[in-house]
């Protein structure tokens, strides 16, 4: 009896060591993609540089928001 439960306390404790492991493996590449090669562009209305991801596009050209898309294209302040 005394063995079945140190078994199982073995058992949990490498349970909770592999979910824990493959949680890392899963939080890596995001964190890894998250910071330094992110593409960055910049705005045809006001200049402002973005993120690519967060870059609304026209045709060949990126704005920083709905709204610099709808004006379009202006001169950099
Ligand atoms: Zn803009």
């Amino acid at each position: 009896m005394k063995y079945l439960i140190v078994l199982l306390v073995v058992v949990c404790g490498l349970w909770l060591l592999l979910k824990r492991h493959v949680r890392s493996d899963q939080d890596a590449p995001s964190r890894r993609g998250d910071t330094p090669l992110q593409a960055m562009v910049q705005c045809a209305r006001c200049g402002l540089h973005l993120p690519a991801a967060d870059a609304v596009l026209e045709g060949t050209r990126v704005y920083c928001c709905e709204e610099h898309r709808r004006l379009g294209p202006g001169t950099t302040p």
